[in-house]
């Protein structure tokens, strides 16, 4: 295996923190292969690691092989019981989660609401949703808290702004209502950017991420990390105008990407036949309806040029497109021939364009993603280090 050196702290010894993250990294490393990382002398290692081992941040595994003589043990990182919960929130619906470290599911709830509201009738039914969720099962200890928005949200504070979609919402909304209730750490990421990053496969990775279901949101990470933009509002790809005369967007212009290609755009298209919600599109779809095969194209050719260039600007290795529309075949179908069509042959070559989720899973995992990083960011586990010593 290939050994990096870990950056040094002021002492010329990795902290506990980038300790950690090099044991969660490699799942795990014997004492040996912990010295040979960081260069570190055996005793300041031996005794960092038995901090961590004291504060709970790892555990000694099973011996691996015998090596001259002696059984070495795997040093692994504790995540046992250790859960985060996850509100995931679209326009109609959000799905609560409670997910384990590495953001699998371990127990959901799906409720429906109309985010147009105030916040407090969309909040309140979610946060009572995530206390019984995560009062459901005795010992685990829950370590963060992660909220996703189909809005814009500004990256250090999590205060969302100019939103089209929270009319009545004020920026620090969800802040105050999560922080009322938990004191764990809380991580709030526009919906579309934390599908974005749990899409990703590899930290080299670069991926648009692009969400079609009532709206239309776009998230952008480039080698493992996410694209906010100056204000929070990168990847906000719905109110790209198309057409100078095209029908009304919820933004009071026309035109926009979302006033052609968003779900609520192909509801009112469908207006007169009898098509209550984006379910009943995704039924009706696979019943190959000609009538909306039709709107479908039409809305998929809109979104495929658009995203023609942004391809063109960003070269991603990969395009997932994920939602109850976005994730229908026939769609994707037409997105994926109207970008080959408009995007030059060096970046097309090897461009994978593919479905995602129809539902949250992808923002659920990106949310956990995000929490982790958090929680234990070296800094986090060096500022714990300090108090549990202090203590
Ligand atoms: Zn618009």
């Amino acid at each position: 295996m290939t050994v990096e050196r870990m950056p040094a702290s002021a002492g010329g010894a990795t902290s506990h923190g980038h300790l950690l993250e090099l044991i969660r990294a490699r799942g795990g490393l014997s004492r040996q292969q912990l010295l040979s990382a960081t260069g570190m002398s055996r005793a300041t290692l031996y005794e960092r690691l038995d901090t961590l081992l004291r504060c709970g941040f790892i555990y000694e595994a099973e011996p691996l092989e015998a090596t001259g003589g002696r059984r070495s043990r795997k040093i692994r990182f504790d995540d046992q019981g250790r859960v985060i919960l996850a509100l995931a929130l679209g326009q109609t619906h959000a799905t609560v989660t409670v997910t384990d470290t590495h953001g699998s599911p371990l127990r959901s709830l799906a409720l429906s609401h109309d985010i147009s509201g105030p916040s407090s009738a969309v909040l309140t039914p979610l946060i009572q949703a995530g206390k019984a969720l995560v009062a459901q099962v005795d010992g685990e200890v829950l370590i963060g808290i992660g909220v996703s928005l189909p809005a814009p949200v500004e990256a250090i504070t999590g205060h969302v702004s100019h939103a089209t979609t929270l009319p009545g919402w004020s920026p620090d909304a969800v802040v105050k209502a999560i922080s009322d209730v938990w004191t764990e750490p809380l991580v709030i990421e526009n919906d579309a950017r934390a599908a974005a990053l749990g899409e990703r496969r590899s930290d080299t990775e670069t991926i648009v991420y692009v969400k079609v279901a009532t709206g239309i949101g776009c998230g952008i990470v480039v080698e493992g990390s996410i694209l906010r933009g100056a204000h929070g509002a990168a990847g906000d790809i719905g109110h790209i105008r198309m057409t100078d005369d095209g029908p009304l967007c919820r933004c009071g212009r026309r035109g926009c990407l979302a006033a052609h290609s968003s779900g609520r755009a192909i509801l009112d298209r469908l207006a007169h036949e009898a098509f209550d919600d984006l379910d009943d599109v995704r039924e009706a779809a696979g019943a190959d309806d000609p009538g909306l095969s039709r709107i479908l194209a039409d809305a998929g050719g809109v979104l495929g040029r658009a995203l023609a260039a942004t391809i063109t600007t960003i070269n991603p290795n990969r395009i997932v497109i994920g939602g109850k529309i976005g994730s229908l075949p026939g769609f994707i179908r037409v997105v994926r021939a109207r970008v080959m069509e408009d995007v030059v042959e060096r970046i097309a070559d090897g461009l994978i364009i593919e479905a995602g989720h129809p539902g949250d899973q992808s923002a659920v995992q990106g949310l956990a993603t995000l929490v982790m990083r958090t929680v234990f960011a070296p800094d986090a586990v060096d500022a714990a280090v300090t108090d549990y010593i202090m203590a």
